[in-house]
């Protein structure tokens, strides 16, 4: 059978474009893919939720795939190890309490089990902006990325969400739109995203967890972003926290945990 250039054309637009067309509204839409996210993900669609990730870069993954200066091991402490082995990632002990992981092995274990729970990701957008209705933020302004890349002058689209979650990692991206033109107040002691202070690795994993919580009304924070929207250090390349942080954000929306 010959091949048809049309019908892989329209294979691929007809199947792109109701799978957009069905994520328009969802439960929970979650800003950024990296760890944080990915896992936060994850765990809601297991739940039964309808998930977006709406992820800026053409690939998933965020800052995990680098480890640390692009040596590409990952070190989890004890507490996240049971995390990496429910994934399916092998870790090996370096020393105790210490354990390394393959950084792609991470992500893509991470992200194939997200997936199969019916998570679908919308790599390439980025978003840009929120939607509020009566103090609440009830979804997201996105748009192609290449279009904000160009500086193209392109309206975006818009997606309705139950929740958001803010996983954009140290640029807090979704706060940092919320704080400039929405008229809602971050729960941090400022009001404000507080930014980032200085490396202290024992501190900020106990703070990146502490941090991940509803943030304003229909927001969660989580990973590095809930990391500096509070002023909490920054940890190095131990992913421990960011993993934790996801799967609290997820047990908070789905009302299994209050901290
Ligand atoms: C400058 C820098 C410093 C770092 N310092 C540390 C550190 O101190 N400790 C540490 O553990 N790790 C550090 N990292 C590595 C890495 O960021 C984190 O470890 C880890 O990957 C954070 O996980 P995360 O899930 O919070 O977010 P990330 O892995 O950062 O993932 C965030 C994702 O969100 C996407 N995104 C951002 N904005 C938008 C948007 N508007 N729309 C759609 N997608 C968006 C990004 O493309 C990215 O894929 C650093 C990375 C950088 C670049």
């Amino acid at each position: 059978m010959a091949l048809s250039e049309r019908i892989i054309t329209k294979a691929i637009i007809d199947r792109f474009f109701h799978k957009f067309l069905d994520y328009t509204e969802v439960d929970v839409a979650v800003v950024g893919g990296g760890p944080s996210g990915l896992v936060a993900s994850c765990y809601l669609a297991e739940a039964g939720r309808k998930v977006a990730v709406f992820e800026r870069k053409l690939s998933i993954g965020g800052g995990m795939w680098g480890g640390g200066m692009m040596f590409n091991e990952i070190v989890v402490q004890e507490e996240a190890k049971g995390l990496l082995d429910r994934f399916g990632v092998r870790t090996v002990e370096y020393e105790k309490g210490y354990y390394t992981a393959d950084a792609v092995e991470s992500v893509v274990s991470i992200c194939a089990r997200a997936m199969k729970a019916g998570v679908k990701i919308f790599n390439c957008m980025t978003v840009e902006d929120v939607v509020v209705r009566e103090g609440r933020v009830a979804g997201l302004v996105i748009a192609w990325t290449p279009v904000e890349m160009t500086g193209l002058h392109v309206d975006p689209l818009t997606i309705m969400a139950g929740t958001v979650i803010d996983s954009t990692g140290h640029d807090t991206e979704v706060l940092r739109v919320i704080e400039r033109k929405a008229d809602v107040r971050l729960e941090t002691p400022t009001g404000k995203v507080m930014g980032e202070r200085s490396m202290c690795a024992e501190i900020a994993e106990k703070q990146t967890l502490e941090n991940t919580r509803e943030i304003c009304p229909g927001v969660y924070v989580a990973g590095m972003s809930a990391n500096a929207a509070y002023g909490g250090p920054r940890m190095g390349p131990i992913f421990g926290g960011m993993l934790l942080s996801g799967k609290k954000a997820a047990e908070m929306i789905l009302g299994e945990r209050e901290r």
